[in-house]
């Protein structure tokens, strides 16, 4: 058993906000499909409850004004309630006053859900980047103390290759906020993203014990980050682009027991754990 104590974070979102099915659900239709989120979620909090491990929820604001009993349940089970903003969207189609807006309205649906107010942040598909860097300022005016948004990898989409991989403070006008990238591997002269997504799923159980490992010893905490839908193996399959569907759907039957796995071999807790345990937050 290790211990170092790393991060364990899920982004709450029906498999229909995902930005690879995008074109596949208009945001007016969202209403009309049936939600799958209990499948996904049913299996984390059994698995967080018999590991007695506690994670951190980024939820979307609009799930929090649909399922407030479920913001209520993982408030209850001690884990710590996040913001994922409100509609999934980029926050490269988004202005420094619609941020604001966006966080206000997530803000007030995961209280009114019986959550305190949430200190950390994750944009919608990692999309802080150097030309949204401006997100930082809105976060630290409205008093979120860390962010979880920048991946530091290449990729055609997102990404910022050249930024710190390991917990680092960002300066801001109105003062600093702790940015906390999910995990990557630095493999071959560059950071492979391991903590997370299609490379949890499609790494071999023993690939990802081994890049813990090594960014253990090099005394890195991990976040990592998973979705309720990708713990639901029956969810309505989409016509996609090929690389499209893969991502999505390759290894869905793998996610449980793999975490469940990672869960016995390595401490976690939330975000905000980690990061007082750290020294990086304090109080
Ligand atoms: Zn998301």
């Amino acid at each position: 058993m290790s211990r170092l104590l790393h991060a364990l974070s899920f982004d709450v979102e029906e498999y229909f906000h995902v930005a690879n099915l995008r074109g596949r659900f208009a945001r007016d239709d969202w209403d009309d499909v049936p939600s799958r989120i209990d499948v996904g979620m049913d299996a984390i909090l059994e698995v967080l409850d018999r590991r007695d491990v506690r994670a951190t929820f980024f939820f979307l604001g609009w799930m929090a004004e649909r399922f407030p009993a479920l913001v209520k349940r993982c408030v209850d089970g001690g884990h710590e309630i996040a913001s994922h903003g409100y509609e999934h969207l980029f926050l490269s189609d988004q202005s420094p006053e619609l941020l604001d807006a966006d966080l206000a309205r997530t803000e007030e649906a995961l209280m009114a859900a019986g959550a305190p107010r949430p200190i950390g942040f994750r944009a919608s598909t990692f999309t802080l980047t150097r030309e949204t860097w401006w997100a930082f300022d809105v976060l630290v005016r409205r008093g979120y103390r860390y962010d979880s948004s920048v991946h530091p990898v290449r990729h055609p989409v997102y990404g910022v290759p050249d930024f710190e991989p390991g917990i680092s403070r960002v300066e801001t006008a109105d003062g600093s906020i702790v940015e906390f990238p999910v995990a990557t591997w630095p493999l071959f002269g560059r950071n492979l993203p391991m903590g997370g997504g299609g490379y949890f799923r499609l790494l071999p159980g023993p690939v990802t014990r081994a890049a813990l490992g090594s960014l253990e010893r090099r005394g890195r905490r991990a976040a990592v980050y998973l979705h309720p839908w990708e713990f639901d193996p029956e969810q309505p399959r989409q016509p996609a682009p090929l690389l499209k569907r893969f991502r999505h759907y390759v290894g869905l039957r793998q996610t449980l027991p793999r975490l469940d796995r990672m869960l016995r071999d390595f401490r976690f807790g939330t975000m905000r754990a980690a990061l007082e345990d750290s020294g990086d937050l304090r109080g």
